[in-house]
């Protein structure tokens, strides 16, 4: 007897094209999108085809999930990255990141961001439930007797197994057609690199690479050191000279007293200042003009040319010149110990033990720094690299430090509350300005060091810049690195010297960019070299401003 004939039902398949588009469209753009729905085509063509065996349509039932899934995945994850760091996976920030990340590293971030990556998973847990009852509805094909039997058959999706269908010869040859496709688009390879199982597996190998090559960069560091000597640097001051040089890590200006905040974080770098008004410059107007630390780093030793073949490295102008130079970090970070920290004489790492929380604390360093300042060389050039509130925010200060921003509601507050920021984002608010009260103890300390130690009729000065702002809550309800707002690129910098400078009372009022900061630390190390470019140095007479381009908008650079 021949089964009854009946349509099958479309809405399933549509509705899984539906998903899967919405997805798709997340994470790509343009003609992109058509690729990557081309590629899932085969995967939702198989649902139109008549089957007959139940245990076909299960393993069909699994591939259609798997092959939607994956593509909802991409979508998410692309979505995200685009929106957080306005890059796609493959963009050097993100791999770079990803190359150089490491486990601690990674379970801070989580630990941070964990709501985002809660709500996403439970989109795709939805989505994923959905995909799986519609999978339920894939045409099959039955003799009668089957067909019969089956209407008991638990299989989930009961209405699909009751249609009884016989293929239709057009139905078949446009499915071909489509399977056809679909192939033809996997035997593409710039399509093929589309498919998120192949992208992904691409990127993890691409970021391996990444890290395989900066593992030992010991040949780029000697060019490096020959190029620094081919420029014949000279020092132009006599006698012994030391200059302390503190780059810390995701510290917002807005957030210090020094700078005004209503939250007094930074009680002793203020008394500093009282103490010697004249010889401490606070840059009011400070700029870093990346919003993550590599580039950052990069930009600031490199004297704003990071990929230039000619530009300099401060650390072996420094050393050609002369000086010692030591680099001391409370980074665990391959990259910047690859391209920066090996080019000095002395590298101290003291967190080299990833989950140790106590072990990265930044004042593990101020030993190191008394150290380096009891050294007799003659000059010397001290780069301290801090953690500072780098994210997460409650590993940077000691577990015994009460807060003492979290009682009561102050003006901080009751603004991010008319801001209607919600009580999370204040939350970490809280933790972010206890951050920077511990911090504040640390670069006050490295300060008191360089008043105190060690030769102390020599020429002395000490720096002290972020690499980056943070946003935490200041313009938007993110929390973190911040590429999208000017929250991200605000920084603090600060230049303490022992002897009275000669600065006009204007200097500190100038807008300043971290990407020149070479051109100011090579001031205060008093080098002269073959190719110095002139109108960069904050503290010199002729500083010329030119505004630089960030990727956001920045009402006024005076502010
Ligand atoms: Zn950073």
């Amino acid at each position: 007897m021949k089964p009854a004939l009946r349509r099958p039902k479309a809405w399933p398949l549509l509705a899984l094209a539906a998903i899967a588009t919405g997805f798709v469209v997340l994470g790509h753009d343009g003609r992109r999108v058509a690729q990557m729905l081309v590629l899932l085509l085969p995967a939702l063509a198989w649902m139109a085809w008549p089957v007959r065996s139940v245990a076909v349509h299960r393993a069909r039932r699994v591939a259609v999930l798997a092959a939607v899934m994956a593509f909802a995945a991409d979508g998410v994850v692309r979505a995200y990255l685009l929106d957080t760091y306005q890059s796609a996976p493959d963009g050097a920030v993100v791999l770079g990141a990803l190359a150089n990340t490491n486990a601690r590293e990674s379970g801070e971030y989580l630990q941070m961001h964990w709501r985002t990556a809660a709500l996403w998973c439970a989109v795709l847990g939805a989505a994923g439930y959905a995909v799986w009852r519609l999978t339920a509805h894939g045409l099959r094909r039955r003799s009668a007797a089957a067909a019969g039997a089956a209407n008991d058959a638990a299989d989930g999706g009961a209405a699909a197994t009751r249609v009884e269908v016989a293929p239709r010869r057009a139905w078949l040859a446009l499915l071909v057609v489509a399977f056809a496709f679909g192939a033809l688009a996997h035997a593409s390879k710039p399509w093929r690199r589309l498919h998120p199982v192949v992208f992904w597996t691409q990127w993890v190998d691409d970021a391996g690479d990444l890290r395989t090559a900066w593992a030992d960069q010991q040949r780029m560091r000697d060019a490096a050191l020959q190029h620094a000597h081919a420029a014949a640097p000279q020092v132009t001051r006599a006698g012994p000279s030391t200059v302390v040089l503190v780059i810390t890590d995701s510290i917002n200006r807005d957030n210090l007293g020094l700078y005004g905040y209503g939250r007094n974080t930074t009680p002793r770098l203020a008394a500093a200042q009282r103490r010697e008004p004249q010889q401490m410059t606070v840059l009011r107007h400070a700029w870093s003009v990346d919003a993550s630390t590599l580039p950052a780093m990069a930009n600031m030793m490199r004297f704003g040319q990071p990929t230039a073949a000619d530009a300099q490295h401060l650390l072996p102008l420094a050393r050609a010149a002369g000086y010692k130079v030591w680099w001391m970090s409370n980074h665990d970070d391959v990259a910047i110990e690859q391209q920066h920290a090996r080019l000095a004489d002395e590298v101290e790492i003291v967190n080299r033990v990833p989950g140790r929380a106590s072990a990265s604390l930044d004042g593990e360093l101020l030993d190191c720094v008394q150290e380096a300042l009891e050294d007799p060389a003659e000059r010397k050039l001290i780069v301290v690299h801090l953690l500072g509130a780098h994210p997460h925010y409650r590993l940077r200060f000691p577990g015994t430090q009460e807060n003492p921003f979290d009682d009561a509601v102050d003006a901080v507050e009751s603004e991010l509350i008319a801001k209607a920021r919600p009580a999370w984002v204040r939350r970490f608010r809280q933790d972010y300005d206890n951050a920077l009260l511990y911090h504040d103890f640390v670069v006050a300390e490295t300060l008191q060091l360089t008043r105190t130690v060690g030769r102390l009729a020599e020429y002395r000065a000490w720096v002290y810049v972020s690499d980056h702002g943070q946003e935490v809550g200041h313009g938007s309800d993110h929390v973190g690195h911040s590429p999208s707002t000017a929250s991200g690129y605000r920084i603090p910098a600060i230049v303490w010297r022992n002897q009275v400078p000669a600065d006009a009372p204007s200097v500190a009022e100038r807008p300043f960019r971290a990407d020149w900061l070479g051109w100011t630390v090579s001031d205060l190390l008093a080098l002269q070299w073959k190719g110095q470019v002139a109108g960069r140095d904050v503290l010199a007479d002729d500083y010329r401003w030119e505004a630089p381009v960030l990727p956001v908008k920045v009402r006024s650079y005076l502010d």
